[in-house]
């Protein structure tokens, strides 16, 4: 009967890899990292590098280059140019950052476009601010001074956000930073506008716009934001005119309205046609309060008999529904109010007052006059200016409008076809359905800071020139006598036309076309949901209609699936605080990046967000992760000085080094070390998941595998492992200790460059370092990505295929950290020093030891080393009780193996005891509840059979458990 087993020699070299030194690319010295990693170091140092060496910049592709690189390009959602950064951004740019780094690494020709936004209302509100501190307005000012003012603050503060990206490491071609304002891009704009409306597609017309009483400008539907307010619903009677032209006593109409003050500009009252309450005042008319105008009553359909008192005034110059009224039964439109919500000459009494105090006045006098009937509490929702928080007054004004029809079919047809995609799926339909209910869109805005409307009144013929260059007669009567509109375009015009102008649109000739022709289509657009109908809508009606007269490369016409400005958009989620609530500057939950990347590392920050952002979810951002990644990095840092301090041990005892050995996989064979062959499958099968996670926008999966491999498998156990290997000296043949080192190296390497797009400024520092400070590409990120080894590198083992290879030696791999953990744990329960080592035995697998647990027998010395064992005996199952001085008390059972450590005078019976009291209890509540179970007539009849059949399972081993314990107990000596 064999007791124990002849271990393996360890002085087994690797077959079919040669350790010894090729070539002459002897890897110089120093490569040395400061103790201790400190992120700011070295995070300023490479950020600064990246920029200066313009590492990430990218040339379109010349037409005659054979070595046509398929793209990936990707512009940045510009932000404001006022901006600073938030979570928000910290987020889209690391996944932006995480992608474009991924896909350059992958060979893709990638680039990575940035700029900022000029911001119109945003930016002039900062500037007027500035002035209102100096006590000037801009109207003092004048325009043009006031837009060399806004200019002249755009120079000093507007780089702020893209320094803060800088600092971050987005790996951005800084070469073709673009401003919305600049030069080629507002040439861009104005062929736009004056395309557009030579096509018919732009107009002016009166319209009610959501007005801004402080910005004084219209804003878009999508500027407003809606709260709920507790206000009133004033009843307010309306006499009825008699035939003389008097008033007929007691005969009222009353209507009900939130805003008293719009009565100064009604002209009717609708009631709905079949109203029986009302029939007899068909025809009639009434005497409107205040002001006495006579009004119609008119019948509509519109008006709901159900609300209110089914009776509706009408004010069409200060609400939407009631213009459409107007416009349906060509009732004239009086509008009231000034641009800053004050009573105009149309108010009489009121004129000049503000909205609200002329409100109070109204209802004071209506009072008075004994037509207020009833004053009613009222929640209703109040639209505020997104910016400035004012609430909007819908105001009848004239504006420019685009016409949305066809752009906005195109748009419709190209994300139908399949042309753009959208992840999360969803986001499809929300935006299919916006654009099936789009109205017009009103692109002008009463600012002065943005692109001014390219259009001239004249003042003898009245018509309107619009003209590519600036107008100096009338297009019509040839008059000089023209002056330029004040309106300027919607900051979105300008946005929207972006995929098409930062290459170039509308000069598409000499470089611009090859820039045309390599980057556009982009390939992806990240983004937030709030910009969807702002920006994502507009840049694809608007790219598909212009690139449409853009031909292809080769001349032919333009398809629509080539016209799309990206061809996939990811919505990413957003950013909340620990607790799930949405960050906000009133509930103080604000989270800052920039501090945050202060004492942690942007590494560690980015590593935080991309192990939490998957398509849909919303991240929970919370400080104790990032100081988990925090120690992930210093984990990297520390096994980096490991690993090079083994590489100084190496050339000091003769062993000479080879470049090669970082970027040539080793060899593997069926002759390998367990370990290597182990860690070089679980390398492998990481990458193939990285890849294929980061395909479908799974950045918490592709981080977490990164980090389960190179804490768990790589730091705990490979590193712990090669620490046998790594035996220097002079004397002796050092072939296994330098094919361990070269092998560490390899995997250390490639795990680097798996690692460095989200962690893009800790690889490059250990990375340089690695080559000695001379590595062959000047950043980690333009080398190539790890990709997936199908074949390959498990070509020369004994199975079938790579896939079972891998789950072969992973199993073999569990089994021997499974005897190591359980040693350690058994330990533990011992109390045995931490430092100290002792003798044990291990029995397993009952009579199939030899061929089952061939990796425990292989790997004594890794066992004694990983769990400090002097001695260690493997025994067949069944010899696990030799008899000797210690009972079988002292076995313990961990899943498949049955450990003995032996540790003299320490056991004591009293704790033992204890401990198997207590298992004796948990096993016998096991035991009683699967029982219970098991009698369970209605739980048989519907549990399926591999339920039935494993609670069975269950129950026996528990049983067996059981039995070995109270032998156990049995078995300690009587106190
Ligand atoms: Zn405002
Ligand atoms: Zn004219």
């Amino acid at each position: 009967m064999i007791k124990s087993v002849q271990v393996p020699s360890l002085e087994r070299p690797l077959i079919g890899f040669d350790p010894k030194p090729r070539g002459s690319h002897t890897i110089p010295m120093p490569h040395d990292l400061p103790k201790a990693y400190d992120p700011t170091a070295i995070e300023d140092h490479w950020a600064e590098y990246w920029v200066r060496e313009k590492l990430f910049a990218q040339p379109a592709s010349a037409a005659d280059d054979p070595h046509q690189a398929e793209q990936f390009s990707i512009l940045l959602p510009p932000p404001n140019v006022t901006g600073r950064l938030h979570m928000g951004h910290m987020l889209n740019q690391t996944e932006m950052d995480i992608l474009t780094r991924w896909r350059r690494m992958s060979g893709r020709r990638a680039l990575w476009l940035p700029g900022t936004d000029h911001a119109g209302i945003a930016t002039q509100m900062m500037v007027e601010r500035q002035l209102t501190e100096e006590g000037k307005t801009r109207e003092q000012l004048g325009r043009e001074a006031f837009e060399a003012r806004v200019w002249e603050w755009k120079r000093h503060y507007g780089g702020a956000i893209l320094d803060q990206m800088k600092r971050l490491g987005a790996s951005v071609d800084w070469s073709r930073e673009y401003f919305t304002m600049d030069e080629n891009l507002s040439v861009a704009v104005r062929e736009a506008f004056v395309r557009l409306y030579e096509q018919g597609l732009i107009y002016r017309g009166a319209y009610i716009v959501n007005w801004c009483p402080r910005c004084q400008t219209a804003i878009s539907d999508l500027e407003v934001v809606y709260d709920e307010h507790k206000g009133h619903l004033w009843e307010i009677r309306y006499p009825v005119v008699g035939p003389d032209g008097g008033i007929i006593p007691d005969e009222f109409i009353t209507i009900a309205t939130t805003r008293p003050e719009t009565m100064l500009g009604d002209v009717a009252v609708a009631i709905h046609p079949e109203d029986e309450r009302y029939l007899h005042l068909h025809g009639k008319k009434l005497r409107l309060p205040l002001v006495g105008r006579e009004i119609p009553i008119i019948l509509d359909e519109w008006v709901s008999r159900d609300f209110g008192t089914g009776a509706v005034k009408v004010t069409p110059a200060h609400d939407p529904n009631d213009f459409a009224l107007g416009e349906r039964h060509h009732l004239p439109s009086i509008n009231i109010m000034d641009t800053t919500g004050h009573i105009n000459e149309h108010g009489g009494a009121y004129t000049g007052l503000d909205r609200y105090v002329a409100r109070k006045r109204i209802v004071g006098d209506l009072e008075e006059q004994g037509l207020l009937v009833g004053v009613k509490d009222h929640t209703n929702n109040v639209g505020h200016c997104d910016r400035c928080k004012t609430v909007v007054e819908p105001r009848l004004s004239t504006q420019w409008f685009i016409k949305i029809q066809p752009l906005a079919d195109k748009a419709i047809d190209a994300v139908k076809t399949g042309a753009i995609r959208f992840t999360p799926e969803m986001y499809k339909k929300t935006y299919l359905n916006w654009m099936e209910n789009i109205h017009d869109w009103c692109i002008s805005r009463q600012l002065w800071w943005g692109h001014r409307i390219p259009a001239w009144h004249c003042g003898m013929c009245h018509k309107i020139t619009v003209a590519r260059v600036d107008a100096v007669a009338c297009a019509h009567c040839g008059s000089a006598e023209i002056t330029q509109e004040t309106d300027v375009l919607d900051t979105w015009f300008s946005s929207g036309l972006l995929p098409v102008s930062v290459f170039g649109w509308p000069n598409i000739t000499g470089d611009n076309r090859a820039d045309f022709d390599t980057f556009y289509p982009t390939s992806l657009l990240v983004t937030g949901f709030d910009i969807l109908f702002f920006w994502v809508a507009r840049m694809i009606m608007l790219g598909c209609w212009f690139s449409t007269d853009v031909p292809m490369p080769d001349g032919s016409p333009r398809p629509l699936a080539e016209s799309v400005p990206f061809k996939e958009v990811y919505i990413h989620a957003l950013v909340r605080d620990a607790n799930r609530e949405k960050m906000s500057k009133t509930k103080g939950n604000v989270i800052d990046p920039i501090e945050i990347v202060k004492k942690y590392g942007t590494d560690a920050v980015r590593f935080t967000l991309a192990s939490m952002a998957s398509p849909g979810t919303d991240i929970a951002f919370n400080v104790a992760r990032t100081e988990g990644y925090r120690a992930f990095a210093n984990k990297i840092w520390n096994a980096a000085r490991f690993i090079f301090m083994n590489v100084d041990r190496a050339e000091a005892a003769g062993v000479r080094m080879d470049r090669s050995w970082f970027t040539t996989p080793p060899q593997l064979s069926n002759e390998s070390r367990l370990e290597e062959l182990w860690i070089a499958s679980r390398l492998n099968r990481t990458t193939h998941y990285v890849n294929l996670a980061l395909e479908k926008y799974r950045f918490d999966d592709a981080a977490n595998f990164i980090y389960q491999f190179f804490w768990g498998d790589f730091c705990d156990w490979y590193l712990e492992i090669v620490k046998i290997r790594l035996n220097f000296s002079d004397s002796a043949d050092n072939s296994t200790a330098a094919s361990s080192l070269a092998m560490l190296l390899f995997i250390f390497q490639t795990s680097l460059r798996l690692l460095s797009p989200f962690m893009p400024f800790l690889t490059e520092e250990i990375w340089h370092a690695l080559y000695g400070g001379k590595p062959p590409r000047e950043s980690i990120a333009l080398t190539s990505y790890p990709q997936y080894e199908q074949h390959d590198w498990f070509s020369q083992l004994k199975f079938d295929s790579s896939e079972i290879a891998m789950n072969h030696l992973q199993l073999a791999m569990e089994r021997l950290q499974n005897a190591i953990t359980s040693l350690r744990a058994r330990r533990k329960e011992l109390g045995v020093d931490e430092k100290l080592f002792v003798n044990a035995k291990i029995a397993s697998g009952k009579s199939g030891i030899l061929r089952k647990n061939l990796e425990i027998l292989q790997n004594i010395d890794i066992i004694q080393k990983l769990a400090k064992i002097n001695d260690l005996e493997i025994v067949f199952f069944s010899d696990r009780d030799p008899g000797g001085k210690y009972g079988h008390l002292d076995w313990q059972t961990f899943g498949a193996v049955d450990v003995f450590v032996e540790f003299e005078n320490r056991v004591d019976p009293a704790a033992e005891r204890d401990r198997l009291t207590k298992d004796i209890a948990k096993y016998e509540k096991g035991i009683a509840a699967a029982e219970r179970q098991l009698g369970n007539e209605g739980f048989l009849a519907k549990a399926p059979a591999h339920v039935v059949e494993g609670l069975k399972k269950q129950e026996s081993e528990t049983r067996q458990l059981l039995e070995k314990a109270l032998a156990a107990l049995d078995a300690l000596p009587r106190e």
